[in-house]
């Protein structure tokens, strides 16, 4: 990251970022403090680029822009505006992303490949989804970046800078379209506004065409990089330049844009014509923007910074109605260090958290002391209501009677932080008093193993982090079995499918150092005999990944490796190598115990490519030969021996086809045909009940929030032969939806959404949506941790 502005700026940075850090707490700063630190300080403007890595525009523009501000070239006197603006400017918050499309472009220039998409992610986990991950927090970069925006610089004017399709206008500004979150400052909307006006006026007067505004991009998503900073009372803008081919230029004739982009309106009054297309184009749009930005900045410093002061002071004091007092997060959780996780997560983002010192009441519930509570009346209160609530989309409106929604979220409808976690957190209304303690960081408690010399360990399966344990403890060849039922003994109680551990002299060795690295408590039990229990093996786990850069297979993982679980990535050729079982097949088993299939068109799986019907089929691009194809007709009849030979097979989301359409089994997908003028949930928490007494089920509550994306309800029905069925997770008959928006619900009503079939001596486990979903829905993934530990049939 660059920082620019003038040389006297530069040599006090830290009293300017002192500045902007008292102006965004108002508590003991009085208004005319802040109207003073107004009129003194410098604003503070932060430029990203980047981040989606084949967006190479503002990368390169990055760099002209730096040498025009401190070389004097702009259209403002440059000298005067730095004396009031710092500019941090982030060439590229993706490097390792722009340094793979970079080699990948350069290696197909001038081939049929030129400027075409990359068989791998563009971020080593997310690919494009690195743009989702910003209340989550789980990437290197967004921490890298968040830190920039709530600790260390706290701007109070940011922009993000993007590339879109290019059959539309040639940029696309703010303001934002509908419908906006509630919890957004309205003085944010206007200032965003404002600036994506001055910068569309000083486009135009320059001969910038084809500038749309409005309408694409929703104000409603606490989730991307240009989301985020809207709840903590920063301006925060997007860009959206059209694309060329990465670096190729692109000739567009005029019948081929899009038809509401070839007539002037109001937000889009001077049209694009048509004709060739360059970076050197998107550079230019882009130069042009960033410098109106600044300038923006500085005519408005004052005020900037002093609507910085009153948005926090809002945040702090103004009780609407209808505005929580505060969450209470009980002691008493299902999984307690994902919880402490889920407070790590909020205060990495700048949010405040207390802990009660005594037991106390609100809204008429009793807490016990060390509960946390988590304040609404802090400086980024917004913020924390918008992850901590229920979200409410406004209903959707039709294209005409009966006929398809428009336009549906832009990504998701809900995203109820606490329900994703499969966190207890209550909402309190009313205000209440207790003496509490505010936290520097999360008190993760310190663990032992249990006193004595207990021939047994359990672990209970209610935590996540119980498997991360389990899976080093077998790497190590530990003995261990799952419970078919609770586990009760001295002063303990513990979940079905819980992990009864042999409490060898290497396995005490082991096992101080992973409790407390995994915050995991651990109970002795001395007589095991009268627990119905099976063995489980050291699991070996394949994960397909396809050619077509799959970005959940990304997130798988991610989530493998955040819980140390030891996996091999299986590609197209590993279906076709020549171990065969006796029968011709290839031998899966020899290799593999469990092989997971992410969400993912199941014919991009079989063959590399979409099917024709499929949505994402129009965009479809052809790989070189080496990175085509799928697994083929051979993948197929290797798993179908896998399974059969023993083998667990689990397909997530999408990927439930390939079990429908290839191996016959007893279940299929509700929603299949159904069109969205029926049936339509954009991205919403949804409720499932759970048959937690099931293998696939252990250690769920009996109720569970599942996140639903792009996802599948199941079918199932009576099986014959050689298979059967156990429904793990179905949709109750009514009140489905938890958070987000959802229409037609009576389509998924009582139907299933995860089912364990059982085939020959195996298992295939559907999964209809994705319970890992971007390594944010932590209170579901157990779904998958199970079918990766599925005890051993006795
Ligand atoms: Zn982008």
């Amino acid at each position: 990251m660059a920082v620019i502005t003038s040389e006297e700026n530069m040599a006090h940075l830290d009293k300017h970022r002192e500045t902007s850090r008292k102006l965004r707490d108002a508590r003991g700063l009085t208004p005319e403090e802040a109207a003073r630190l107004a009129r003194e300080g410098k604003v503070i403007v932060l430029i990203t680029c980047g981040i989606h890595a084949t967006e190479i525009g503002s990368s390169q523009m990055a760099m002209e822009f730096a040498y025009k501000l401190v070389t004097g070239k702009t259209p403002f006197d440059a000298d005067r505006v730095l004396e009031d603006v710092i500019i941090l400017i982030a060439p590229t918050i993706n490097p390792d992303g722009h340094q793979m499309a970079t080699e990948w472009y350069r290696k197909y220039v001038g081939t049929r490949y030129e400027g075409g998409p990359m068989p791998w992610l563009y971020h080593h986990y997310a690919g494009h989804d690195n743009n989702r991950d910003w209340f989550m927090l789980n990437l290197s970069e967004t921490k890298a970046v968040t830190k920039v925006m709530y600790h260390d610089w706290i701007p109070q004017v940011h922009i993000d800078e993007h590339e879109m399709g290019s059959r539309g206008g040639r940029l696309w500004l703010p303001p934002f379209g509908d419908p906006p979150n509630p919890n957004v400052h309205p003085l944010i909307w206007r200032g965003v506004a404002a600036f994506g006006t001055n910068m569309a006026r000083d486009l135009q007067k320059n001969g910038f065409e084809g500038i749309a505004q409005g309408r694409d991009y929703a104000g409603w998503w606490d989730g991307a990089c240009d989301n985020t900073p809207w709840f903590h009372n920063t301006i925060c803008l997007l860009s959206e330049s059209a694309e060329v081919r990465v670096a190729s230029p692109i000739y567009i004739d005029a019948t081929e844009l899009s038809e509401s982009y070839t007539e002037k309106s109001m937000r889009f009054p001077d049209p694009w014509p048509g004709g060739w297309w360059r970076l050197r184009d998107i550079v230019d749009y882009e130069l042009a923007l960033s410098m109106s930005l600044v300038k923006t900045a500085y005519l408005y410093k004052e005020e900037l910074l002093y609507d910085f002061y009153r948005m926090g002071m809002d945040s702090i004091e103004k009780r609407e109605e209808g505005r929580p007092f505060a969450f209470v997060i009980s002691k008493e959780q299902w999984d307690y260090p994902t919880m402490l996780r889920m407070l790590d997560t909020l205060m990495l983002a700048g949010v405040e958290i207390h802990q009660a010192q005594e037991d106390f009441i609100a809204d008429d519930k009793f807490y016990l002391s060390g509960s946390f509570v988590v304040l609404t009346s802090q400086p980024y209160g917004p913020y924390l209501q918008a992850l901590l609530e229920i979200q409410n989309h406004p209903d959707l409106q039709r294209e005409y009677p009966g006929g398809p929604f428009v336009p549906p979220p832009y990504d998701n409808a809900g995203w109820t932080l606490p329900l994703q976690m499969g966190v207890k957190c209550d909402q309190i209304n009313e205000s209440f008093k207790v003496d509490l303690t505010k936290l520097d960081y999360v008190p993760y408690p310190s663990i032992t193993p249990p006193q004595g010399t207990a021939s047994y360990i359990v672990l209970d399966s209610r935590l996540n982090t119980s498997f991360a344990v389990v899976f080093q403890l077998l790497q190590e060849g530990a003995e261990i079995y799952r419970s078919k039922d609770m586990v009760t003994g001295s002063g303990f109680e513990t979940a079905a499918g819980s992990f009864v551990i042999k409490n060898t002299a290497q396995v005490g060795q082991a096992l101080p150092a992973l409790l407390d690295k995994w915050h995991v408590k651990a109970y002795g039990l001395d007589n095991i005999a009268d627990i119905e229990k099976a063995p489980l093996k050291k699991s070996r786990i394949g994960l397909y990944r396809s050619w077509r850069a799959n970005m959940d297979e990304g997130w798988t993982r991610y989530v493998f490796e955040d819980l140390a679980i030891p996996y091999t990535s299986l590609r197209n050729e590993d279906f076709k190598k020549p171990t065969r079982t006796t029968n011709g097949s290839v031998n899966l088993n020899a290799k593999f115990d469990v092989i997971v299939f992410a969400d993912e068109d199941a014919e991009i799986i079989k063959q590399g490519k979409p099917s024709p019907s499929s949505r994402s089929a129009r965009f479809y691009e052809e790989l070189p030969s080496e990175y085509q194809g799928g697994i083929g007709i051979e993948g197929v009849e290797a798993l179908k021996s896998f399974v059969e030979r023993g083998g667990v097979l689990v397909t997530l989301g999408r990927a439930c086809d390939l079990a429908f359409q290839e191996l016959d089994v007893p279940a299929g997908n509700v929603l299949e045909g159904v069109d969205r003028s029926e049936f339509l949930c954009p991205g919403s928490i949804l409720k499932v009940k759970v048959n937690n007494q099931s293998p696939i089920g252990y250690g769920m509550p009996k109720e569970a929030a599942i996140m639903f994306y792009q996802s599948m309800a199941l079918s199932t029905q009576v099986p014959t032969e050689s298979w059967d069925r156990t429904v793990v997770a179905s949709f109750p008959k009514d009140d489905i939806l938890l958070s987000g928006w959802l229409f037609g619900e009576d389509v998924i009503a009582r139907k299933a959404a995860v089912v364990d079939i059982q085939y020959k001596k195996g298992h295939i486990i559907l999964i209809g949506f994705r319970c890992q979903h971007r390594a944010q829905s932590h209170g579901t993934y157990k779904f998958l941790l199970n079918a990766l530990l599925y005890p051993e049939a006795q």
